[in-house]
Formats: structure tokens, sequence, C-alpha cells
């Protein structure tokens, strides 16, 4: 691990303790600030994306527990099903485009200053995936912005990323009101978007950060805790995700940083072995 490295993950909060004797840094007992990777579980996603609605999402915390069973999920209208096969034709600009005039959404459309199409490389090898814009995010017109913004990126550091190396979206490209989770509707309207984001960028690899976005990608209703730790694949194109907290719960937890980092070893790892591939 270099010095730069090092900075950053102390800047995730991720001590380094120094000896007295003023050998080499170690991390303190319960950090785990170098923890050995795992030969990962490879778990194809049990939905591929465009395929099927997401479920219910509860998201009033990382950990709490999936959302009740036997749901009825929403209707899907018409125009929804008509936007999908549109939406799939879009280049990059027609997309940010028909993004920034969506008014699929009532009250989310409503609520928000502008949309938040996200930011990065177009082109980039790493995807990043969050819920939806905060307050900050809405007046800026950019996604992870603010503290969370701010330990994103040391997270992204710490791996030896540049947030600008990476593309930065979210499950919704507009404010949820009163900080409630998102809709199922709302979700699937807005899946068709970051689906055709997923298809331009191509990226080698997506990481999903918090419950929101991982439980809406995989089509899943478990926790972050039961997710993270393993590979799923995205599409056809099988793109290796991996699941971490959001860095918004990371401020409030700061104890699961070292779960985060472990993380973000394994996407790594995956990185790695993808690009080499
Ligand atoms: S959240 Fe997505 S689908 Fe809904 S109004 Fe905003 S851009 Fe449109």
């Amino acid at each position: 691990m270099d010095n730069l490295q090092r900075q950053y993950l102390e800047a995730m909060g991720i001590q380094m303790w120094e000896s007295r004797d003023g050998s080499a840094p170690t991390s303190p007992p319960e950090v785990v600030a170098e923890p050995a990777i795992s030969e990962p579980v490879v778990r194809v996603a049990p939905v591929q994306a465009g395929k099927t609605e997401p479920l219910h999402l509860d998201t009033s915390s990382e950990t709490q527990p999936k959302s009740a069973p036997g749901q009825a999920p929403e209707l899907v209208p018409e125009q929804r099903l008509a936007q999908e096969d549109d939406v799939a034709l879009l280049d990059w600009n027609a997309l940010q485009s028909r993004v920034s005039t969506c008014a699929l959404c009532d009250e989310l459309v409503a609520n928000r200053s502008q949309t938040v199409f996200g930011v990065g490389d177009p082109a980039a090898d790493w995807m990043v995936i969050g819920e939806a814009p905060g307050t900050e995010e809405d007046q800026q017109g950019e996604p992870f912005v603010g503290p969370a913004g701010q330990l994103l990126n040391n997270m992204l550091l710490a791996m030896g990323l540049k947030r600008e190396q990476t593309f930065l979206a979210n499950i919704l490209k507009c404010r949820l009101p009163d900080k409630r989770d998102p809709k199922q509707q709302e979700a699937a309207n807005c899946r068709t978007f970051l689906e055709r984001q997923i298809a331009l960028v191509k990226p080698k690899i997506i990481l999903l950060l918090g419950k929101v976005a991982a439980q809406n990608i995989l089509s899943s209703d478990q926790t972050i805790g039961h997710m993270r730790g393993e590979v799923y694949y995205y599409g056809d194109e099988k793109i290796p995700i991996i699941v971490t907290y959001h860095p918004a719960y990371l401020l409030r937890a700061p104890k699961e940083k070292r779960k985060a980092w472990d993380d973000l070893k394994l996407a790594m790892s995956v990185y790695s072995r993808q690009a080499g591939a």
C-alpha cells in the first residue's frame, strides 16, 4: 500500500495506527484495513435488467429487513412500455435531453429543481450507481456531492480511481420528497433511462451503493448485509456487479467502513480479472 492510498483510506475513516518506535503503520486490532480477498461466490443475477419489475423498496436504513413478501406489484402503464422501446434507441445526447424533460413521475417533477442525469466519463470502465439525488444534488445537478460525495471520492481514490474516471448515476434522476423511499412505479419509470445509460457506457464493472440501488438492479428484497460480498452479473453482457454501502449510510454508521473497504477490494479484484480477460 503506498502513502497516497493510505491517506485516502484514512480520509475514508479507516485509520492507520503508527507504532511508537516509528515502524510501519498498522491498522488497529478492530479495523481490518487490508482484509484478504476470498474467492468471490459467483452468482448470476436472478433477474436480467429490463426483463421484470423491481420489487417494492423500503430504504429507511441499509440494514432494515426486507419489504413485505407477497406484496402485489403495481401495474406498469402502457406509457412506460412505449418509452422503453423508444429510449433504447437514443444516443447519449438525446438520452440526456429526454431525461431533462421527463415528466413521468408527477410528484417528483413537482419536487425537483432539475433532473440529475449523472456525471463522469461516458465510456468509463467503472459505473457507480446510487439511489436518488439529495437536496444538494438537486440544486447542483450532479450526483454524489456534499459530505457523502466527498466520502465517495475518497473511496474511489483509495481504489486508485479519480471521480472523473468513473460514471456516477442514480436509480432515480429526480429528488425524492421528504427523504422518502422511491415508489415502485417511480423506480420502474426511471429504470429505462438507467438501462440505456449502462448500455451506452458499457462499463466493465458496476458498483451498487446502498440498498435501494442493489435491490432495484438485482430485483432482490435482501438486505445489504446479505447482498454484499458476492459477485452478480448484469444483463446479457454479464457485467460484474459488486454491492456495498451507500456513503451517506457510512457517514451515519462509520463502523461499517471497514466492510465497505472489503467490498471495494473485492471490486478491484474482480475488475482486474475482467480487464485482463
Ligand atoms: S424520476 Fe426518472 S422517470 Fe421519474 S420524472 Fe424523474 S427522470 Fe422521469
